[in-house]
């Protein structure tokens, strides 16, 4: 499969080229030159398949031309080594709950089939890669942990001092080997510019292999996809696969971007909704037909504080370009920290499920704007322990467990490299390793 850039003024490439690239030269994202249908008869037994099942079939349109399907195989299975399950929280809501990873963030699917494919395209390659990746909370250990201890590969973790939660930070910031944390003094569209900066540097270019593990890669944006397939096998089989409404909680837009995909190939889906919180320049589009990209502010769903989200261009490329019919298929909502604070509140009160401050914005879009004989599934991306502080104080001391894994994280003892935001500082930086 080739793959060809948004801005389209470069060449197509391969899907390894597209994976070690991460951005194209033109700074466009990659898109894969064909979006197959998968055939009738997938949907029609798709009850009886496993979710690694699932994942195979969807991961062949994409990536079967380059991986031979029994290393595709080996690579799904080590990526899914734990279940998204749906879980109804009240009649017609149910939470697909994505956190059952080893850092308990959607992004683990990704990061962890990523790191697989790039270990196999680089085979007994001589020439070390390094990965980076500016995160906004939970990229950074997403994929800290999903490359963690990868022969050939080292990973540059960039993100913003003082905004991302102790938890966050102590799970890409304790790891060692070859993780490096970097604290840039600054907030997440630096580092995202700082990452993009890098590879638009001729002179790093030739000093260093460098690529990109945020969701613009193709590696960890397409397998995101999987779940929303999975999410529709678990509701056929409880009979609630009509009328099916995603509601994503967006940031950077990758996670929305691949359910547009998943439609693209037949998932049969009514619509979307995307949840932002008062980072709020796609909700602005979708009201507006207008796109202002603007620095991002702080929030308690810290993993969508962005300003100008990357994988906005591949929804423009999808629909080309065309905004009612972006409008037909998105519809968007925005919530204050208020409201997403009463959110958790009141899911917590009524239906006894603890929702984290991301997946809330996706359920109160779903409690305000589900039509009736729809069924609303919002994707829970994070485990609220992920978010103790803010989530602890709402449903009361002693309601929220935390998992063994993330305690283990906080027992580490956090290592990071200072920086500033300016990109020369950064340069130097790796122009030293
Ligand atoms: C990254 C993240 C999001 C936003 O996902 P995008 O693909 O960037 O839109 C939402 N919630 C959590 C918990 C995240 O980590």
């Amino acid at each position: 499969m080739q793959f060809y850039s948004t801005n389209k003024s470069v060449p197509n490439v391969s899907l390894k080229q597209a994976v070690l690239k991460g951005l194209a030269d033109d700074k466009g994202l990659y898109m894969p030159e064909r979006i197959e249908s998968m055939p009738s008869d997938f949907f029609d037994n798709i009850s009886n398949l496993t979710f690694s099942e699932t994942a195979l079939a969807v991961a062949g349109k994409f990536f079967g031309d380059d991986v031979p399907a029994d290393k595709l195989k080996t690579i799904i299975d080590q990526t899914l080594s734990f279940e998204c399950p749906v879980h109804e929280v009240r009649p017609n809501i149910s939470s697909l709950e994505l956190f059952h990873g080893p850092t308990l963030a959607f992004k683990d699917v990704g990061a962890r089939f990523m790191a697989r494919l790039l270990e196999y395209f680089l085979g007994n390659n001589d020439k070390e890669v390094n990965v980076l990746v500016a995160t906004s909370g939970d990229t950074g250990s997403a994929v800290a942990n999903g490359f963690l201890g990868v022969p050939g590969i080292h990973v540059y973790v960039l993100y913003p001092k003082g905004k991302v939660s102790e938890i966050q930070e102590k799970q890409f910031t304790t790891l060692g080997q070859n993780i490096t944390a970097l604290e840039v003094d600054g907030n997440f569209d630096d580092c995202q510019r700082l990452v993009k900066s890098s590879f638009m540097d001729k002179q790093l270019q030739s000093h260093m292999v460098l690529t990109s593990a945020n969701s613009i890669n193709v590696a960890r944006f397409l397998p995101q996809s999987f779940y929303y397939f999975d999410a529709y096998r678990q509701l056929k089989k409880a009979g609630l696969d009509k009328n099916l409404v995603f509601s994503v909680p967006s940031g950077n837009f990758g996670n929305l971007t691949a359910g547009l995909f998943a439609k693209r190939m037949g998932l049969p889906v009514k619509r979307f909704i995307a949840a932002n919180n008062e980072n709020d320049v796609v909700y602005e589009y979708l009201q507006t037909g207008k796109y202002n990209p603007r620095p991002s502010v702080q929030t308690i769903a810290n993993a969508m504080d962005v300003g100008d989200p990357s994988n906005f261009a591949r929804i423009l490329d999808l629909y080309d370009h065309s905004w009612k019919n972006i409008c037909a298929d998105i519809s968007g909502v925005r919530y204050s920290d208020d409201e997403i604070r009463a959110t958790i509140k009141d899911v917590y009160s009524k239906d006894k499920y603890v929702l984290d401050p991301h997946g809330a914005t996706g359920c109160k879009a779903l409690i305000d704007g589900l039509n009736p004989g729809e069924t609303g599934v919002f994707l829970e991306t994070a485990h609220p322990a992920k978010f103790m502080t803010t989530v602890e104080p709402i449903v009361g001391k002693g309601n929220l467990s935390v998992p063994v894994r993330l305690a283990k994280f906080m027992a580490g003892e956090k290592v990071s490299v200072p920086l500033s935001k300016e990109f020369k500082d950064f340069k130097e930086f790796l122009n030293s390793h």
